[in-house]
């Protein structure tokens, strides 16, 4: 559905977010992502891992053989609902939180060879030429070591991409080098945050242990923000983020929620902040409204046509660990 506005023409922008678990894309920027998927941006995810270690009740996993099964299909109904046509899954392990058996076990990303998996972005970034990478912060948010090698991996490919002397048996294979225009972090927002913080202390829950896997740490999040360089109004999709984050029903859903606290944080949350990595702020930038703001339309350069025709086969064909 395109949403009737008199914001420019969105339809031959692309979009690339770069995550690592099945739920990063509607619990982190599931608002930002329908804000221009309804604008008609082609939108491609990125999703390293199979999600194998989040906590899960038994009851759910009726159907699936095993966690990722599930996460991957919560996924894709996720997908649907935000409009990402095109979702890449890498399928590693998830690798849990630092000092976990999990964090050792041989297939998780947090054990893959870094440069292959900045090869794999790399490639992806050659083929889909988005105009704006979007991925974590340096602290991953919350310090998820999934979060932060993504960070890396996609760092390091943004930069990758427009080098031919970098994984060059991609070039002489068929693709052209290709830098993007922008890079972006993901950033909570500082004031909500810190009410976040502040609310959770005053119901005798500890702020470096939420969630449901209780490895969201809050006060380290707030303790690690960059500062915001865009700042998108994104209240009137809260109702598609809604949808999206209910689809990780197996997951805590941090937006399904009815005191009043939780709803004014939903007022609070109507915004979503990114940090801008590329290019580098002057700082006498004023804050940005649109991600794309400033990209010249000679700069959206043609596509190949044949993506969006493997993007299912992609989540379809990669369910298992490793
Ligand atoms: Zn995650």
């Amino acid at each position: 559905m395109k949403l009737r506005t008199n914001a420019p023409d969105y339809t031959h922008y692309r979009m690339l977010i770069s995550f690592a678990h099945p739920d990063d894309e509607s619990f982190g920027m599931g608002g930002a992502i329908a804000y221009y998927a309804q604008r008609g941006v082609s939108i491609s995810l990125i999703c390293a891992t199979n999600g194998d270690v989040g906590t899960v009740d038994a009851a759910m996993l009726d159907g699936y053989d095993s966690i990722g099964a599930l996460r991957l299909e919560e996924l894709r109904c996720a997908a649907r609902l935000l409009d990402i046509r095109d979702v890449i899954t890498y399928g590693y392990r998830d690798s849990g939180m630092m000092g976990t058996p999990e964090n050792e076990h041989p297939d998780c990303l947090w054990q893959a060879d870094e440069d292959t998996v900045v090869g794999r972005i790399t490639h992806d970034i050659r083929r889909r030429r988005p105009h704006i990478v979007v991925t974590f912060d340096p602290f991953g948010g919350y310090g998820h070591p999934d979060h932060i090698f993504m960070h890396r991996a996609t760092t390091r490919a943004f930069h990758a991409a427009g080098d031919p002397n970098e994984y060059p048996e991609q070039i002489t294979g068929g693709l052209a080098a290709y830098t993007p225009a922008k890079l972006y972090y993901t950033a909570f927002p500082r004031l909500p945050l810190r009410l976040l913080v502040w609310q959770t202390r005053l119901r005798g829950d500890d702020p470096r242990r939420m969630g449901k896997n209780h490895d969201l740490d809050l006060q380290a999040a707030v303790d690690n923000l960059l500062p915001t360089h865009t700042r998108l109004n994104v209240a009137r999709y809260q109702s598609a983020w809604d949808a999206a984050a209910r689809c990780h029903a197996s997951q805590q859903n941090p937006r399904h929620t009815n005191s009043f606290l939780d709803r004014l944080q939903r007022v609070i949350f109507r915004h979503q902040d990114f940090t801008r990595a590329w290019p580098k702020p002057n700082g006498r930038d004023r804050l940005e409204r649109d991600l794309f703001a400033g990209i010249m339309p000679e700069i959206r350069s043609d596509i190949r046509s044949d993506i969006g025709a493997d993007a299912g086969a992609d989540v379809a064909g990669n369910t298992g660990g490793g």
